[in-house]
């Protein structure tokens, strides 16, 4: 039924409402066959992170060499990587493949919990972004990928500019988390293609995993065969009409619906 492969590597989060769920829901609702490669597993729910324990290094070396081995994935995205060798391993592993890479690059929790050590924002830098054929920050992400705090929408041109300079191939800044800014999202490439997308604001306090279906769904859009810039634009789309479906289950926010 399904003839289109997308791989998630990522965290597994235990609610169910981000991470690896999140994206295989997504892959699902695109028709898309997922896989994933697990990096880390945390216990959260809709307050909070209570435990992030990572995979060991051969454990997520294995997932990747076993699923390559068999499936011809057409697209690929990472999510929470945690650390610095979660990074070198993931890089090293990505770098034999030809297939089109969204990056993801994960670093905190809407609710404040952090889901990358600080001291691997350099090796995101040096490993992935230039192997990516796609980097999709938050401001909060762009800001400590570019060196640029982002105040404007001005700002936000200037950090994807530093983000393509350090050599992903195109990026994609939301823009959500600045006031102002709300379902503005700006996309550049290396080619110099230049837009801001929008789409409609959803007023809903359930936005769980919102960062993640957008990739998994840009992920997802890409191995159905659409080019970068259509996938991008499906899958904002596909988030907009996520978020109108979202609903809770816990006290916090809770997470996306798909039809
Ligand atoms: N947990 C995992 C494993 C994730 O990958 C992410 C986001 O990328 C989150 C939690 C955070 O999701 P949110 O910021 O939407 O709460």
């Amino acid at each position: 039924m399904y003839s289109k492969i997308a791989l998630s590597i990522g965290g597994s989060d235990s609610g169910g409402g981000a991470g690896i769920q999140a994206d295989l829901r997504t892959f699902m609702a695109l028709k898309v066959h997922g896989c994933s490669a697990i990096t880390c597993i945390t216990a959260q729910n809709s307050i909070e992170v209570t435990c992030v324990q990572p995979v060991e290094k051969n454990t997520l070396l294995n997932q990747l060499d076993t699923l390559f081995a068999d499936f011809g994935i057409d697209a690929l995205k990472t999510g929470m990587l945690l650390n610095e060798s979660i990074i070198n391993d993931t890089a090293s592993k990505l770098n034999t493949y030809k297939i089109t890479k969204i990056i993801d690059p994960v670093m905190v929790t809407r609710t404040g919990s952090k889901l990358l050590e600080d001291s691997a924002i350099n090796a995101y830098k040096k490993l992935l972004l230039p192997i990516a054929d796609l980097v999709t920050p938050n401001i909060y992400e762009a800001n400590l990928l570019s060196g640029l705090e982002i105040r404007s929408k001005e700002d936000i041109e200037n950090s994807a500019r530093k983000i393509i300079g350090l050599g992903a191939k195109a990026v994609l800044i939301k823009g959500g988390g600045l006031k102002d800014m709300k379902g503005k999202d700006f996309f550049l490439d290396l080619n110099g293609r230049k837009e801001w997308l929008f789409n409609n604001f959803i007023n809903t306090k359930n936005t769980h995993g919102s960062g993640c279906t957008l990739s998994a769904a840009i992920c997802g859009y890409k191995a159905l065969g659409f080019d970068l810039f259509d996938s991008i634009q499906k899958a904002k789309l596909f988030v907009e009409k996520s978020l109108d479906n979202s609903y809770k289950i816990g006290s916090g926010p809770g997470p996306l619906g798909h039809h």
